[in-house]
């Protein structure tokens, strides 16, 4: 008998529909497999035969071929066990073909019969109901991540999301007598409203640091803080979330989908509330960044989509794991090229790194840096230019007074009024460039940027005389206007002053 059910394949972001078919027909008893698979895929008789073993189901001796289809793509991974489990049961007559009618599954089989998670629901869902799909049968653990799923489908869609823990619970479906299943009432729906636990008013004083993290919020420009070890680069940085514009649906979905792919979405630490903060150690190497693996996944690059990567130890990161950076932050999106195809991933990020001065991290103190002049130079000349040119901010960040640390001094802002100040700017920007393919400031190319900075008279001026002043590159100069229309935004004002235009330059790199 023959017997067909649908899976999903993942390549790269993509979704590819998959035809599982199984057919039992006369001849030695044997299982074949077919469709241009990989080991993994492979391996899945062994456990099925296992697995089925357990619930006292033998294999009759027929000849069982297995093909996945359509043949030209390459299948990976372990997602297919339960979709294969399902078509040669269909075959050999232990279940109705037309419980897989329409429907599609995906999960990984242990040899006991339990059903372990998958990666890329999320997106398999989504998939699914664009083909006219009407049931998907998903790993428990990933039942709430394909539920979630359909808060993006069409309002009338019919499409259904089961989730089973194991064979023996598929089984009981397929009869129309598996119970259905109540999530223990743990506190897995916190407050969608849940303020985060940390804030920007923890950070004394650092007015012209946490002001730099307004413009870097506003306008989603990528940041450089530099100061001595302790005075709190990574405090700031971590508070950055706190402020960025609140996350549109979409903006979320596409998260979601890297969270998915990734086969993170879900974990207990990797709940989406607000834009993701990614930080890898300076260790971390280049395909841990970029997304590593033969059949690759996101990496680093692609986790903080939509939200911030922060490198710590800037320089300290390797040459190659810097050079992978370059690619992303000029396109926004990650190429991968393997022997089985090139892979796509969003990489749309704000990145923002934090240095020493200098190797012992007190230059220009000279009463306490003991660098030699060399060292110094070499240690900062580890980041290479095309990597600094897509740095639009710079900002020093000073040890605080014994004052400020007292709380005595002035308030510098907490994390909600600065993020006032930002989605103002968001307003604007969205309403500037509803007609462009960009969203944020730091996006302007050149030619957009002469479109959008209009200055007054004053900023014009003030503009052409620090120019020629300072020896500008054409580089910087699109880089100061760029940062000055984040300023005007910040206030409000569709002209760029002059006092915007020497905020913009009081952040740009002193070299
Ligand atoms: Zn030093």
């Amino acid at each position: 008998m023959f017997a067909s059910v649908q899976a999903p394949e993942i390549s790269g972001m993509d979704v590819i529909m998959v035809r599982v078919e199984a057919d039992a027909s006369e001849g030695l008893p044997s299982m074949y497999m077919v469709g241009d698979l990989n080991h993994q895929v492979k391996e899945a008789q062994d456990r099925i035969r296992s697995a089925l073993k357990n619930y006292g189901i033998s294999l009759p001796p027929r000849r069982l071929t297995i093909n996945l289809a359509p043949a030209s793509i390459r299948k990976a991974g372990t997602r297919f066990d339960l979709p294969i489990a399902a078509a040669v049961l269909a075959a050999i007559g232990r279940i109705p073909p037309e419980c897989l009618k329409d429907t599609m599954l995906a999960g990984e089989l242990g040899l006991d019969g339990s059903i372990a998670r998958v990666s890329g629901v999320l997106p398999s869902v989504l998939k699914a109901e664009q083909v006219g799909i009407k049931k998907c049968i998903v790993p428990r653990e990933n039942e709430e991540e394909g539920r979630r799923a359909l808060e993006f489908c069409r309002e009338k869609s019919d499409l259904r999301v089961i989730g089973i823990g194991s064979l023996g619970e598929f089984l009981a479906w397929c009869r129309g007598t598996l119970q259905e299943y109540k999530p223990p009432a743990s506190n897995k729906h916190r407050s969608e409203k849940e303020e985060p636990d940390i804030d920007f008013s923890e950070v004394k004083g650092q007015y012209a640091a946490k002001r730099a993290a307004v413009l870097a919020a506003a306008g989603f420009h990528n940041l450089l803080l530099c100061g001595p070890p302790g005075v709190g680069k990574s405090m700031i940085a971590r508070r950055i979330p706190t402020i960025l514009p609140a996350l549109t649906p979409d903006e979320w979905l596409e998260i979601m989908k890297v969270y998915s792919i990734a086969g993170i979405l879900g974990d207990e630490d990797q709940q989406i509330r607000q834009r993701p903060f990614r930080a890898p150690h300076h260790t971390a190497s280049p395909q841990s960044l970029s997304g590593g693996g033969k059949y690759p996944s996101p990496g680093e690059i692609s986790l903080a989509h939509r939200g911030v990567l922060f490198l710590d130890e800037f320089p300290e990161f390797s040459r190659r794991a810097l050079e992978v950076l370059r690619q992303p932050l000029e396109d926004r999106k990650i190429t991968i090229s393997r022997v089985h195809g090139t892979y796509e991933f969003p990489a749309c990020l704000m990145l923002i790194g934090a240095m020493n001065p200098c190797p012992c991290g007190y230059y220009p103190d000279m009463n306490r840096c003991r660098c030699r002049p060399g060292d110094i130079a070499r240690y900062q000349s580890r980041l290479s230019a095309p990597i600094l040119d897509r740095i639009d901010l710079f900002a020093e960040v000073e040890s605080v007074s014994y004052e400020e640390l007292q709380g005595k001094s002035e308030n510098t802002g907490t994390s909600q009024e600065m993020r006032r100040l930002v989605e103002r700017a968001a307003a604007m920007q969205k309403e500037r460039y509803r007609d462009e393919k960009i969203r944020f400031n730091s996006e302007l190319g050149p030619s957009q940027t002469d479109r959008y900075c209009t200055m007054d008279r004053e900023g014009s001026s003030l503009l052409r005389e620090i120019f020629e002043k300072l020896d500008l590159s054409a580089r910087a100069y699109y880089r100061v206007l760029r940062v000055a229309r984040t300023a005007a935004d910040l206030e409000g004002s569709e002209i760029i002053r002059a006092e915007h235009i020497s905020e913009a330059v009081s952040y740009r790199r002193i070299q």
